[in-house]
């Protein structure tokens, strides 16, 4: 009999009863806005700024309205100006880019490597060209982020680190988003913690901090927030910079605040499915896993293999094959991006750029998504699946 699987890859778990209560009481005293706050009170997205920079070993954290706008909200902090180059991986999600287009600068992309990390080499050749790193761990994978840091700060380059799919993991016992000048974290739906929408922005640095808070809107309000820089700080900057509204509210924090408690045993069981679909997948005949280092803490929420120097029809055929049984698999390579970009070539607002090496690595990337409603039988299932159709495409053409 052909096994089939019927789960939904989008489909995330349930908000917990405890974050629903707490989200709840702040609609019943109704004071969503973060400023808005009763005598005393401290405030759901102060707390959650509180208890996120804790977490993180940060002095400041903000809490702001998406991903994407922590990542614009650091670019002008550290300021980037109209004009500028900011290098930034050429394999990464559209708002990473953006964030850059949106502060009126330029990317100069980075290519990647069969790690699915940026390539090391290729920014060391381009360092001398841009002041600040934009870096995105995209899906989950750290380079090495020592050398990194020595090549960034020989050639007095800021970093800016995108943690969208690395909240929870770490780098040689270093939390991802502690290495750089800054750490943005996403909270929507399909990362590690669910808000619906919400970014995280964490640094040491106090000038950063309380350009970041006024830019996110904080009208003269800041001595309401906890994990910021004192009042004199802000003196130096409050009437230098920018109203760019992007602030968090209440209701999101108050739903966040619960789910970062439970990161680590959520960490943990995104691993338990990951190591399930690598070990299935192992030994694959023309499938390449994407070996983990050792210095390495990852958190599995998406899976990647390499179908490299295949010819388009074949992973095409691979694809439609796992999806007739159920399993929905992602092709960064396809010539038409569907859903999302990933691709440097995608983003046609930049200068184009030529990187020949990674579009080859590009053309054989495959990606799938692990949520948490996903049962560890399930993973056993999706790689058994993937394997057997992997296996016969490449052995009708060999
Ligand atoms: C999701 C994501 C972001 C931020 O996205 P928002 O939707 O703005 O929260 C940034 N980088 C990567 C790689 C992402 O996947």
């Amino acid at each position: 009999m052909t096994e089939h699987f019927s789960g939904n890859f989008t489909q995330q778990e349930p908000i917990s009863e405890e974050a629903i209560e707490a989200a709840v009481a702040v609609m019943r005293h109704g004071r969503l806005h973060r400023y808005n706050l009763a005598g005393g009170e401290v405030g759901e997205v102060a707390l959650l700024e509180e208890e996120f920079a804790a977490l993180m070993g940060a002095k400041y954290c903000l809490a702001v309205a998406s991903g994407g706008y922590a990542l614009a909200t650091a670019l002008r902090a550290v300021g980037v100006k109209h004009g500028d180059k900011v290098l930034t991986n050429a394999f990464t999600l559209a708002p990473v880019p953006g964030s850059i287009a949106a502060v009126g600068a330029e990317p100069l992309y980075v290519g990647v490597t069969e790690q699915l990390t940026i390539d090391l080499d290729d920014l060391a050749a381009k360092a001398g060209q841009a002041k600040v790193l934009m870096l995105s761990h995209m899906r989950g994978h750290l380079c090495d982020m020592d050398r990194l840091m020595e090549i960034c700060d020989a050639a007095g380059i800021t970093v800016i680190e995108d943690c969208a799919h690395t909240m929870g993991a770490s780098w040689n016992g270093t939390l991802s988003g502690r290495h750089g000048a800054i750490g943005c974290y996403s909270c929507q739906t399909y990362k590690h913690v669910n808000a619906g929408e919400g970014g995280l922005l964490i640094t040491d640095d106090a000038e950063v901090a309380a350009r970041a808070i006024m830019l996110s809107g904080s009208y003269m309000l800041f001595t309401r927030h906890k994990a910021a820089p004192a009042p004199e700080v802000f003196e130096r900057v409050k009437f230098e910079t920018p109203n760019i509204s992007g602030r968090m509210d209440n209701l999101r924090a108050a739903i966040l605040r619960p789910q970062l408690r439970d990161l680590s045993r959520q960490v943990a069981r995104w691993n338990e499915r990951y190591q399930i679909l690598e070990a299935g997948l192992r030994g694959t005949p023309g499938l390449t896993v994407v070996e983990r280092p050792e210095a390495e803490v990852y958190v599995g929420s998406s899976i990647q293999f390499l179908l490299l120097e295949w010819s388009a029809e074949a992973v095409q055929e691979v694809l439609a094959r796992c999806l007739a049984r159920g399993v929905e698999l992602k092709w960064f390579g396809v010539p038409e991006p569907v859903a999302f970009t990933s691709r440097y070539d995608s983003w046609r607002y930049a200068p184009a750029q030529s990187l020949p090496e990674s579009d080859r690595i590009l053309a054989g990337i495959v990606d799938m998504r692990v949520p948490l409603t996903f049962s560890l039988e399930d993973c056993a299932l999706i790689a058994r699946i993937i394997r057997a159709e992997v296996s016969a495409v490449w052995q009708s053409a060999h």
